[in-house]
C-alpha cells in the first residue's frame, strides 16, 4: 500500500466531518511531500524544533499541528506559523502561547490536552485542573489565544471496551468546555483516536484524528 492508498482508505473510513491529521514525526519531507501530492494539508509533529525545520522548507499552504509535550521556552519558535496546538496541559504554557501569539500579532488555536487514559504516563490536565485554568481571571484576560476544544489519548490497550469508555470521558469533558465557554469561543474541536483505534474515536463521537502509522507504513 502507497501513502496515497492509506490516505484514500483511512478518509473513506472517517467521512466528511471528521479531519485528519497525517502525524509525520518519524517521516521525511519526501514522504510528506508524497501525501501532500495526495491532498493532504494537515500534519502533526511532535517536536517543535524538527516542525519548524519541515515548516521552513515545504509548501507554505501546509496547516502544521503541534500534538506533542511542549516546552515553555520554545513556544516563540513555532508562534510565526502553528495552526493548532494539541497539546496544552498548564496555564504557565498558555500565557507563553498568549505573550508569543500577541508578538507575532496573530491569535493562535490551541486544544486543552486531557489525560483520560490509565496510564499514569500520559500528560494532561484532569477535570478539576482545566477548570480552575477555565475559572481563572488570567484564563479570561488572553486576547491572543482561543481556544478551540480538547485532546485525549487513550490507554495503549487490547480491550476496545476500555478505550472506548476513556473516549466516551473525553466527549463528556468536550461537551462540558463547550457549554462553560460558550459565549467566548466556538468549542468545535475533539481530537482523540490514532491508527490502532481512530475508528473506536470516530464513534465516539471524535472531530479531528492523529494518525501516523496507518498513514505512512505499510498496513
Ligand atoms: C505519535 C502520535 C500519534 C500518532 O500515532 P500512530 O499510532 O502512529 O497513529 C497521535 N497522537 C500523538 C499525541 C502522538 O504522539
Amino acid at each position: 500500500m502507497s501513502i496515497r492508498e492509506n490516505l484514500l482508505r483511512i478518509k473513506a473510513d472517517l467521512g466528511e466531518n471528521v479531519s485528519l491529521v497525517a502525524v509525520s514525526k518519524y517521516h521525511s519531507k519526501e514522504e510528506i511531500m508524497q501525501a501532500y501530492r495526495a491532498g493532504q494539508r494537515i500534519f502533526g509533529e511532535s517536536k517543535i524544533q524538527a516542525m519548524t525545520e519541515k515548516y521552513a522548507q515545504l509548501p507554505k499552504d501546509i496547516q502544521w499541528h503541534m500534538i506533542g509535550h511542549t516546552q515553555t521556552n520554545k513556544v516563540k519558535y513555532m508562534a510565526p506559523y502553528v495552526s493548532l496546538i494539541h497539546s496544552v496541559d498548564s496555564l504557565k504554557l498558555l500565557s507563553e502561547i498568549n505573550l508569543q501569539a500577541q508578538k507575532n500579532n496573530r491569535i493562535i488555536d490551541f486544544l486543552f490536552q486531557i489525560r483520560i487514559a490509565q496510564e499514569q504516563t500520559k500528560f494532561g490536565l484532569s477535570e478539576d485542573e482545566l477548570l480552575d485554568i477555565l475559572s481563572s481571571a488570567d484564563f479570561e484576560q488572553m486576547q491572543h489565544i482561543r481556544p478551540r476544544g480538547i485532546m485525549g489519548m487513550a490507554t495503549n490497550t487490547d480491550n476496545p471496551a476500555q478505550i472506548k469508555q476513556e473516549f466516551l470521558y473525553a466527549k463528556s469533558v468536550f461537551e462540558m468546555v463547550k457549554n462553560k465557554l460558550h459565549t467566548r469561543a466556538n468549542i468545535d474541536t475533539l481530537s482523540m483516536g490514532m491508527s490502532g483505534d481512530y475508528q473506536i474515536a470516530v464513534a465516539c463521537g471524535s472531530t479531528m484524528v492523529r494518525i501516523g502509522s496507518a498513514v505512512f507504513e505499510e498496513n
